[in-house]
């Protein structure tokens, strides 16, 4: 996550000690051009396993979580598995 942080994150100080800086960060975001499922499943457990090593890993995910981060892989989780955390975290008080 070297490059095109988004401002938020640019403000705190976890990402400095994040285990994705430098080359394999694009191992977190979709590449520009298409990829076939089974190479953006490889891409992301390679991802996975680096955020598994990660020093930051809660405070990574503590952030996607709270700005709603669409895009990529954050404290190990994907776009999708966040949205699920969320909508799992936020049912209770739906209910309620
Ligand atoms: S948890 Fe993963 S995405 Fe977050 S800073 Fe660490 S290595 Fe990067």
């Amino acid at each position: 996550m070297k490059l095109g942080l988004p401002l938020d994150v640019v403000r705190e100080t976890w990402h400095l000690r994040a285990a994705c800086r430098g080359p394999e960060a694009v191992l977190f975001f979709p590449p520009s051009l298409p990829e076939r499922r089974e190479e953006r499943h490889a891409r992301e457990k390679k991802a996975k396993e680096i955020c598994e090593q990660c020093r930051v890993q809660r405070d990574c995910l503590d952030f996607a979580l709270r700005v709603h981060e669409p895009h990529g892989i954050w404290g190990g989780l994907t776009e999708a598995e966040r949205r699920e955390l969320l909508a799992d975290i936020n049912e209770p008080l739906e209910r309620a």
